[in-house]
């Protein structure tokens, strides 16, 4: 009862990359005068299909970052997901918190006010409390979801006085830019996320999601300690 016809070159793949990702990732922090385990490696599932993906967790990856909530929901069963962190990425309409809320271990893509709003709200009626990152839109794309780096202060003051839900960082994707323009948008949401610290009752400033297959190690050597990483993992996507 095969669902997939299974690429075994393409699984053959994913092992190599994956395991030649974390080490670049650990070399990344070495360099950086880091730890090598200070940093996270996550495995971005978007479009992939659960085989490709197992076989990444069996070699042992512990955190997977999905987009959408209906493509989560739908083939999570699928998932050897036992000892597996969970996190939402992709941006979260108001309309599918209430299907989200409770099923991941994280939502890394608070962008409004409005939208913690939501998530308290639903939150509190279930009795639990979601961790949450704030997402910074660094680079003020209107293509993109996130909170202007001069607004960040203000909102997590606002997001912190509600029930529901707790910020514990930043997570940030900045728009296309070559290496060195990438390393100053991330020293920037570093220093924010070094300026908040602790001065905010109920927010803390512990992690910094940032970094994908393409500049993930400019992010590490700025303080990143959770890389987003799909393509390089698990090769071009398909969308279908
Ligand atoms: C798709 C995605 C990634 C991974 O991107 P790659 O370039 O494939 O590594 C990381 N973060 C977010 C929010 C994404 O949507």
């Amino acid at each position: 009862m095969e669902k997939y016809i299974l690429d075994e070159a393409r699984l053959k793949s994913v092992e190599e990359n994956y395991k030649r990702v974390l080490s670049s990732v650990k070399e990344a922090a070495v360099k950086a005068g880091r730890d090598e385990n200070s940093v996270r490696l996550m495995c971005v599932t978007k479009t992939v299909e659960p085989p490709y993906i197992n076989r990444a967790l069996e070699l042992g990856a512990d955190l997977i970052g999905e987009n959408r909530v209906q493509e989560y929901l739908g083939k999570r069963d699928e998932l050897k997901l036992d000892g597996v962190e969970r996190h939402l990425i992709g941006h979260l309409q108001t309309n599918k918190v209430k299907q989200i809320a409770g099923e991941v271990d994280m939502i890394e893509s608070v962008s409004s006010v409005k939208l913690a709003k939501e998530i308290s709200k639903v939150c509190t009626a279930k009795g639990i409390t979601a961790s949450c990152l704030a997402e910074v839109n660094i680079g003020k794309e209107e293509s993109k979801s996130g909170i202007y780096i001069e607004q960040l202060h203000e909102t997590l003051c606002e997001i912190a006085e509600l029930p529901g839900i707790k910020i514990k960082g930043l997570m940030t994707i900045p728009p296309i830019c070559d290496e060195a323009q990438a390393r100053r948008y991330f020293a920037e949401v570093r220093a924010a996320f070094d300026s908040i610290g602790s001065s905010i009752s109920n927010v803390e400033m512990k992690i910094l999601s940032m970094g994908m297959s393409g500049d993930y190690e400019a992010a590490i050597a700025e303080g990143s300690n959770i890389v987003r990483v799909g393509t390089a993992i698990f090769g071009a996507r398909k969308y279908f």
